[in-house]
């Protein structure tokens, strides 16, 4: 099985993909657990190649295609193969984080990131994507208690309104797709969320 998480910044979904990792691994589950951008040795030179900013400035096109060419990387590299042996895929942001960044923020043509879906991931489909919200206050205050000193995320400068944006776009992604989508609210404790989490996987994948 294939679960994807997504999610704006802050919203705490790196925390929850590793939390449903190892709540998978302690079932007795063959889990691999990967991200994007990267996952896979090209895909992480490209990750870096795109955020690092040592190529700035690239367009919002080139960038979707590069995106895509890690993902089709990632996809033949790591979670196909993991998938054809029987394992469990945990993947931190998938399709829907370019639909969002690219697509409705970035304003590239829905039409190219489609043919991209078709060409890189193919039948390679989550059968479940975790969207973890919370309003654009919270995660942008969350992002910023936990970078301390360290670099700030790629859109950390973005006003209040871009990540509000940004999460309307996740959402508006989600609806698209109700079938494929769980949208847990990420505001509660830790433990809650997870507990939320842990409900979706179990009635929509081992119920
Ligand atoms: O999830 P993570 O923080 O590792 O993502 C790295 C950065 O790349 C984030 O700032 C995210 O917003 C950005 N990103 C992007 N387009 C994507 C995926 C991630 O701009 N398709």
């Amino acid at each position: 099985k294939f679960i994807t998480f997504e999610g704006g910044e802050g919203s705490g979904k790196s925390t929850h993909t590793q939390l449903l990792a190892e709540r998978l691994r302690a079932c007795g589950l063959d889990v691999v657990l990967t991200r994007e951008p990267g996952g896979s040795p090209g895909a992480e030179i490209i990750r870096h190649i795109i955020l690092s900013g040592i190529a700035k400035p690239l367009g919002t096109e080139t960038e979707t295609i590069l995106f895509a060419a890690a993902r089709d990387d990632h996809v033949n590299a790591t979670i196909l193969p993991a998938l054809l042996a029987g394992k469990w895929v945990v993947c931190d942001r998938f399709i829907d984080s370019t639909r969002v960044y690219q697509g409705a923020l970035g304003k590239v043509d829905m039409k190219l990131i489609r043919g991209l879906e078709r060409v890189t991931v193919g039948e390679a489909m989550p059968d479940l994507t975790i969207l973890i919200d919370v309003p654009a206050n919270i995660g942008l205050a969350r992002a910023k208690t936990r970078r301390g000193e360290g670099a700030a995320d790629r859109f950390e400068a973005e006003s209040v309104e871009f990540h509000e944006n940004l999460r309307l776009a996740f959402l508006d992604v989600a609806r698209q797709e109700p079938k494929r989508f769980a949208v847990i609210d990420g505001r509660p404790p830790r433990d809650v969320v997870a507990e939320r989490v842990w409900a979706a996987v179990e009635q929509r994948l081992l119920g």
